[in-house]
């Protein structure tokens, strides 16, 4: 067992009123875990946090922790937060290989889940360990939506899907890999089929544009898409970025690590909305930022920006005269993602808003009954500890809602 999280739970004071949980977005009980860790109880401890956060090493590594439950830490005022991040998944990683279904009765109601991203696969685990027969439909050849094709393998290794992917069958999950519900099969067809219940967790995959001038070059990228598959991408030796989010942090690093040599980050603000552990990995990776700077053309040597001037109070203001072409073999685009156009959205009676996200109550019920949904293609990209936290809300609503048809 590595020293160091040892000693980092021995250094927790098992607060009363613990804040780090109050930043955890899922509440994970942080003094309980650490407590049964130090007390020989380390099973224990990764079945508490594996009931709260189904994807929990997978939020053990990507979740945004300095600003999350390490940065509300008591000790962090002071000195050094608990590494909460390490701990947690040192106790998910030894507690997964231990997961089993159990006896878990069947109760023989068939339940669909179309989409195995955070929010498909927390649902599909759920419901699943309730006795529910359920099938997950993905549109992709492998599970994990945005963990697997929007986030890079330094950051998550795919290794961690995979088996996730193997636990979901030996759980009785069935998966239909490659299966676009909406095309040869709809939703209507399943209901048919039996199923009692259909949850749409489809996220959001149709990157923002800046519907500027050369948004169609062959030297123009979006963020999303690059980062579906790096691989099959030639972007050339210089590559600018527009936009600081995480995921433009995340294209920064996977270009540095496909051969581009020189990375620089547009951004029209001079704080990102990337977390600042992510940022700091960019800069030390070699990357470069430029602030207060907005494109107005990618060109194919490649984007002219033009300065911003801030007034102090937040309103930026593009300063005449400073427009200049900053040279790049490749742009990509990172500014977000909002819902693709989906047949599985044009289903009958499903409400969709005017920016396609879908239409549901608290409780993730869609406008039709027996259908719901969470995750990004309800609330817009978010991140996956978000996705996980409401889809627990939402797998309950699906079983009391089926309990109901009896
Ligand atoms: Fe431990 Fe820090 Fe949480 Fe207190 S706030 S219980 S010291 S991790």
């Amino acid at each position: 067992m590595p020293l160091h999280v040892i000693d980092e739970a021995k250094r927790c004071l098992n607060c009363k009123k613990p804040m780090c949980m109050e930043g955890c977005p899922i509440k994970t009980p942080i003094p309980e875990m650490i407590q049964l860790f130090l007390n020989g109880h380390i099973t224990d401890a990764g079945e508490k946090i594996f009931k709260n956060n189904t994807l929990s090493i997978v939020c053990s590594l990507i979740c945004n922790h300095e600003n999350q439950c390490e940065g509300h830490c008591v000790l962090g005022k002071k000195g050094s937060a608990i590494h909460i991040s390490s701990i947690e998944n040192y106790i998910s990683e030894n507690y997964f290989y231990k997961l089993k279904n159990g006896n878990v009765k069947k109760n023989g109601k068939k339940v669909g889940i179309i989409g195995a991203g955070p929010a498909g696969i927390t649902i599909a685990v759920i419901l699943a360990q309730r006795g529910y027969d359920i099938t997950i439909f993905e549109s992709k050849e492998k599970i994990g939506g945005v963990m697997r094709y929007g986030i890079p393998e330094f950051r998550l290794p795919k290794s961690i899907l995979e088996r996730y992917e193997k636990k979901l069958y030996e759980m009785g999950i069935k998966i239909r890999p490659n299966t676009s519900v909406g095309s040869s099969i709809s939703i209507d067809d399943m209901f048919r089929d039996g199923y009692k219940a259909i949850f749409i967790g489809i996220g959001v995959w149709k990157p923002n544009t800046l519907h500027i001038k050369g948004e169609t070059l062959g030297n123009a990228h979006y963020a999303i898409n690059y980062l579906t598959n790096p691989d099959v991408y030639q972007l050339g030796e210089s590559v600018n970025i527009i936009g600081a989010g995480n995921s433009a942090m995340d294209v920064a690093r996977t270009a540095l690590r496909h051969g581009v040599k020189k990375v620089t980050i547009f951004s029209r603000h001079d704080y990102f909305a990337a977390s600042q552990r992510e940022v700091d990995y960019a800069k030390i990776d070699g990357v470069e930022f430029l602030v207060h700077m907005q494109p107005i053309e990618i060109v194919d040597e490649g984007c002219i920006f033009v300065e911003l001037e801030c007034d102090g109070k937040g309103t930026l203001t593009p300063i005449a005269g400073t427009e200049k072409l900053y040279e790049a073999d490749s742009t990509i685009i990172a500014i977000s993602q909002g819902p693709k156009d989906n047949a599985t959205l044009s289903t009958k009676g499903i409400q969709v808003q005017d920016n396609g996200l879908l239409v549901t109550n608290t409780f993730g019920e869609t406008t039709r009954d027996g259908i719901f949904a969470a995750g990004d293609v309800v609330r817009g990209a978010k991140t996956v500890v978000e996705a996980v936290a409401y889809s627990k809300k939402v797998a309950d609503a699906m079983d009391e809602y089926m309990k109901s048809l009896d």
